[in-house]
């Protein structure tokens, strides 16, 4: 047979989704993945049994309903201070997951090349591969994740084409300051660069810290393409719901690579989810709160386990340190903690360009009920899978 493509010849599954199989078949609290064990908002819901036989069933314009990209442009416009246009501003695609691919697509030609902060989410990876760019990494050193920024410089200095930026960051929780932002903006400016933002967690920011849009800072607005989703914000991550964001220019091109995608979002869930965009501050002040609560009852439980963790300043994600358990290999940790112990992780190899071994991710999108079983589970993971001799 004649091979297949060279482009994804180094192509792995996503070992985050991986992971949530994993502990299926192990039966495993699965805290791999991050998505919630309950439910969306009731009005959501019962948008959706309203949908369900008034429609719409078929295609919507392909760039995003009207009335969807309407409510998201006058929910986003005052946060990422510019009026969005609903009707050219907005790409309306299946997931941030779809939003960032096309950006890159849009972006990107063979070989351009493109900045990525290390540890990042693994779909990156993959996106630079399937648009022929080139990853350039820049750490985010622990404890605090924050970049040096003679090192971001250097890497501008290669000639690059975009910066991809994940704020909150997804595995690390960071929360990137308006003079962290300033200092990339400055940067992006200085080198012609766009920013590919990915910000599906906007909304779970911890106090004392806020989320900034970097499209918000002086002069940014045109060179960057901010992704977000109504997953996370929602807890719809099944209902494949996300956008792209930018100058009319950009989304010009992004909807023809998002046409030929996939067409378009679906169509009765856009209907349907219009409701949670016009939902009032209250709705993100209590979502807040809850990630607040949950955060509280993992990080003490995990506190008492005794197990050195980072604590996210957004997002829901905690890496954990787990090099006193001396294994070789963070996946094959993993396995053991799904099988033996009970708990879906992912290896935080998968985050990290650097060699790195020594963190698993879990995180906390999940009932009070689901999160104490886990931690049950994982108090008994010293005696389970301790260092052997
Ligand atoms: N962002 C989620 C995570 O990191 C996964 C999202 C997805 O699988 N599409 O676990």
């Amino acid at each position: 047979m004649r091979t297949l493509s060279t482009r994804t010849a180094g192509f792995t599954d996503s070992v985050i989704r991986r992971m949530t199989r994993v502990s299926m078949e192990y039966d495993a609290v699965n805290l791999s993945q991050g998505f919630p064990d309950f439910d969306p908002p009731k009005a959501l819901l019962d948008s959706l049994a309203h949908v369900a036989y008034a429609g719409p069933h078929q295609y919507a314009v392909t760039w995003g309903a009207f009335n969807f990209c309407q409510a998201l442009a006058q929910k986003q416009s005052v946060p990422m201070g510019h009026t969005i246009d609903p009707l050219t501003e907005v790409v309306v695609t299946c997931g941030s997951t779809e939003a960032m691919m096309a950006a890159m697509m849009t972006v990107c030609d063979p070989g351009d090349k493109v900045i990525v902060f290390s540890p990042f989410y693994e779909n990156y990876g993959a996106d630079t591969i399937l648009s022929g760019a080139e990853p350039i990494y820049v750490p985010l050193a622990p404890p605090n994740f924050t970049f040096d920024p003679n090192v971001l410089e250097d890497a501008f200095r290669q000639g690059v084409k975009a910066l991809v930026l994940c704020n909150p960051s997804n595995p690390t929780g960071k929360v990137f300051t308006r003079a962290e932002l300033t200092v990339i903006a400055d940067l992006a400016k200085r080198y012609d660069a766009y920013v590919i933002t990915d910000e599906v967690y906007e909304h779970i920011v911890y106090a004392p810290h806020t989320h900034t849009y970097i499209a918000s800072l002086p002069g940014m607005w045109e060179r960057t393409i901010s992704c977000s989703s109504l997953s996370k914000t929602y807890s719809i991550t099944g209902w494949r719901l996300g956008y792209l964001i930018g100058p009319a220019a950009v989304v010009d091109v992004a909807r023809k690579v998002h046409d030929f995608l996939t067409v378009g979002a679906p169509a009765p869930l856009m209907e349907a989810a219009v409701t949670g965009l016009t939902f009032g501050q209250a709705f993100y002040d209590e979502l807040l709160a809850t990630y607040t609560q949950k955060r509280a009852l993992f990080l003490t439980g995990l506190d008492s386990l005794g197990i050195p963790h980072t604590t996210p300043d957004g997002a829901y994600y905690v890496l954990l340190d787990v090099s006193e358990f001396g294994y070789g290999s963070d996946l094959d940790f993993c396995y053991a903690l799904a099988r033996d112990v009970g708990v879906g992780a992912v290896p935080g190899s998968s985050f990290f360009r650097e060699p790195e071994n020594r963190y698993i991710r879990l995180h906390f999108a999940k009932t009070e009920e689901t999160l104490n079983a886990a931690l049950d589970r994982l108090s008994r993971m010293r005696a389970i899978l301790g260092r052997k001799g």
